[in-house]
């Protein structure tokens, strides 16, 4: 990770929010290169969900959307995390995700959390759990927290009508937080903790205007915020994060089909980009660990230096949203399929809330995984015998920021011009290009593998002569003589989507 951090870093894929004023915590800003890495999986992914087949169409919902959606969603009642302090050494950390201890058994700690601190012993309590950074088992009681980013929109400060009505009441610290809580109502809104929501919310409009025939899915991509606890690895889990959502709507009764049939999808997608697919596997809920709402549920998981986590959830949720959604507003959120049979009168024509099957992966999660599975370090010993590290990033040329980099062996003898036109005719096939005559050719190759460019172009004293000039392969740094047009269509064949 730190490899991958540092690289991130130098090369311009991921940087610290606001690193000039000390950085903010949970957020990041994608460089060059990490805006073109994110938005090739982002466009493979709706590739594969829309474009490549007649049953999904897409959405772009709004980030705020009526409050009374969450609340009908759950979100505000339940989405919260169970947070606990550590008395010992102050960490706050989520309950659910602490390392699990037997109940009554004796551990031992440091003092402080510090190497330094007295040796202490301690019996874990009726919780389970130990605090996941010193051990210690003396903790603070859960309190539960909303993961919701909340604030409010329109132009009254809440904030301003509150002390106007508490003025001259004398309330205590409960009076005075529900009139807070009241005063605020009147103006809150919330930032999508999910993007799935909107799919529900615009199931009937999307329906009606696509005459889309159950089974069909919704597609979004976009933005989403959870105040997470606990921000941690990097862009894995951060508290502003993209995510890549389909609800695929389908009838009662076919969900253990359509739930085998999009496992098996999204594996597939993932394997088919990966160097090591056996790094991605499928991981079924056990049944304490699915949603009220769930009947059956897996997470894609990859195998990440820290252990095995979370890469996509892929959910069958039942009718639940669709259900509560037309229960909250009257909407008749049901689909009515002329060909088949009532189950329960026995007459033509059924009428029912669709189930629902829910793939919904992490965009920037997915970023770094596609990262930690490309990051390559080769050894080799040079002509002094001194030892090399060739560092090179084998991302699937689909998805590299950079399909090509143009490199004239001289900035002289109108090869940089050369250079020119045949970038130009590679950015006419769409493709992401670099023109680059810094530095010695070396140098050039060394930076281009590292930012995980599938190819280099060479320009040198021959193709002025016979217009052919040299395609280096990045992965075996192996480089064969071709005319241009050649050199062009097996950029253009190789960046292809697999
Ligand atoms: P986790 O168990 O890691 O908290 P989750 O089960 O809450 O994740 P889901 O609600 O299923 O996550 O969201 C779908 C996907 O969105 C996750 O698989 C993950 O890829 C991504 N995701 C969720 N929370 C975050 C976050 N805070 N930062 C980055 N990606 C996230």
């Amino acid at each position: 990770m730190t490899k991958i951090v540092s690289l991130c870093k130098r090369r311009g894929f991921v940087f610290q929010s606001s690193e000039i004023y000390g950085g903010l915590k949970s957020a990041y800003d994608y460089g060059p290169l990490g805006v073109e890495l994110k938005r090739n999986i982002a466009a493979a992914w709706w590739r594969s969900m829309v474009y490549e087949r007649d049953d999904i169409v897409g959405i772009d919902a709004s980030i705020i959307m009526h409050p009374k959606v969450w609340e009908t969603s759950g979100h505000v009642a339940g989405f919260s995390d169970p947070l606990v302090d550590c008395l010992n050494c102050k960490e706050r950390f989520r309950g659910d995700k602490a390392p699990r201890a037997e109940v009554g058994s004796e551990v031992v700690f440091q003092e402080g959390g510090k190497a330094s601190g007295k040796k202490l012993k301690g019996t874990v309590g009726a919780c389970g759990y130990v605090c996941p950074v010193c051990g210690s088992p003396n903790l603070s009681d859960e309190r539960q927290f909303n993961g919701m980013f909340r604030t409010t929109l329109g132009p009254v400060d809440p904030l301003a009508d509150f002390f106007k009505e508490i003025k001259d009441k004398n309330l205590d610290e409960r009076e005075m937080r529900a009139q807070y809580e009241e005063c605020l109502k009147r103006s809150l809104v919330y930032l999508r903790p999910e993007t799935a929501q909107a799919m529900f919310v615009q199931f009937l409009n999307v329906q009606q205007t696509t005459s889309m025939k159950v089974p069909f899915g919704i597609a979004q991509q976009g933005k989403s915020f959870r105040n997470e606890i606990v921000v941690e690895h990097f862009i894995f889990r951060s508290c502003e994060f993209e995510q890549m959502e389909m609800e695929f709507f389908i009838e009662p009764g076919t969900q253990d089909h359509w739930l085998k049939y999009w496992t098996d999808e999204r594996m597939a997608w993932y394997r088919k980009y990966a160097n090591t697919p056996a790094n991605f596997r499928l991981r079924q809920h056990e049944d304490n660990e699915l949603a009220h709402y769930s009947d059956d549920c897996y997470d894609v998981e990859y195998l990440y230096p820290w252990g095995w986590g979370e890469l996509e959830g892929i959910a069958s949720r039942t009718d639940y949203d669709l259900k509560r959604h037309g229960a909250a507003t009257g909407s008749k959120l049901s689909y009515f399929d002329q060909n088949k049979t009532d189950p329960e009168t026995g007459k033509p024509g059924w009428r029912y809330v669709p189930y629902v099957i829910e793939p919904a992966a992490g965009l920037t999660r997915t970023v770094l995984a596609m990262l930690l599975d490309a990051y390559h370090e080769e050894k080799s010993v040079d002509a002094n015998g001194q030892e090399k590290i060739r560092v090179l990033l084998k991302l699937h040329p689909a998805l590299a920021p950079i399909k090509v980099a143009v490199l004239p062996l001289v900035k002289k003898d109108g090869q940089p011009e050369k250079a020119e036109a045949i970038a130009k005719e590679l950015r006419r096939a769409g493709l992401n290009v670099a023109c680059d005559d810094a530095q010695s050719i070396g140098k050039r190759y060394a930076k281009h593998d590292e930012v995980g460019t599938p190819f280099c172009i060479t320009i040198d004293t021959q193709t002025l002569d016979d217009q052919t000039v040299t395609l280096r392969d990045r992965d075996t740094a192996q480089q064969e003589r071709l005319t241009i047009p050649a050199a062009i269509a097996k950029v253009v064949e190789a960046c292809r989507h697999p």
